[in-house]
């Protein structure tokens, strides 16, 4: 993934579009499928909007095994149905090695979340099966050990990785993570991959994705993936951090000149 090996920018495949480059793209849709109206209200929203791709999980690995867990297969089912229906494609997370081929058919593009890149059999298996990867950082790792785990998915002959940056786990409390920007600009210098930010993460505070939107796009991120929910005090996970319509309206508006500069 070293840029001294391959000196030009990968851009990735995503459906009609492409992550990296010139364009800085904007990723949206709720924390968890809930229901398809739910998936299909939010989903047309952010798409008028000039989201050019669809989050929802339907597999959560929750902190508390007795939280909302997502809707499994049938969660898969309604994102190729908002796929089919409004041409947008769509990005789930794979928790499980056995699932990645399986999820392959169901969404365009898979994501490794943050507990899980460490998984090395995980990253393997989505490696496998050749779909564009979404991968985010752990919680506590390092930069080297974040580009070594992209490494296992290229070893496996798919080059299509997009690297994450959702915020670390340092000794501050006031936010759920602290956003490291710092690692935005040092990948950009290190590595071809296109890095992503999830200021949604990142926060955990609907405040403030709009402007570490801002400083994601400013810093020279190739994009942004961003929780965002019709109703978010009835969310089943992630609604603090949610932003409204109003809210994601505003988002776009102030990423126009970002956004624009395709
Ligand atoms: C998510 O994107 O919903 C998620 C669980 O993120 P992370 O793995 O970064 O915590
Ligand atoms: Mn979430």
């Amino acid at each position: 993934v070293a840029r001294e090996l391959h000196p030009h920018d990968t851009q990735v495949p995503l459906g009609n579009t492409q992550i990296g480059g010139e364009r800085f793209v904007v990723i949206a849709g709720p924390c968890s499928v809930e229901s398809r109206e739910q998936l299909m209200a939010v989903s047309k929203m952010v798409k008028a909007n000039g989201a050019v791709a669809i989050r929802g999980g339907a597999y959560k690995p929750r902190t508390s095994p007795y939280a909302f867990q997502g809707l499994g297969v049938e969660g898969l089912k309604l994102l190729k149905e908002v796929n089919q229906e409004l041409g947008i494609p769509t990005v789930s997370e794979v928790i499980s090695p056995e699932d990645a081929e399986m999820m392959a058919g169901y969404v365009d593009m898979l994501q490794i979340g943050a507990r899980n890149m460490y998984n090395y059999r995980l990253l393997e298996a989505v490696g496998k099966t050749g779909k564009p990867v979404m991968l985010k950082r752990g919680l506590s790792a390092t930069i080297e050990e974040f580009l070594l785990a992209a490494e296992y998915i290229l070893a496996q002959g798919n080059p299509n990785v997009v690297l994450c940056e959702r915020g670390i786990r340092t000794f501050e409390t006031a936010t759920r993570n602290t956003l490291d920007l710092n690692a935005v600009a040092l990948l950009k210098q290190k590595t071809h991959l296109p890095v992503v930010v999830d200021p949604s993460h990142g926060t955990g505070i609907r405040e403030l994705v709009i402007p570490l939107s801002r400083a994601a796009a400013a810093v020279g991120a190739d994009g942004i993936i961003v929780e965002s929910h019709m109703n978010p005090k009835e969310a089943l996970s992630d609604g603090h951090q949610a932003l409204t319509q109003d809210l994601f309206e505003q988002l776009m508006r102030e990423l126009k000149p970002f956004v624009a500069a395709a």
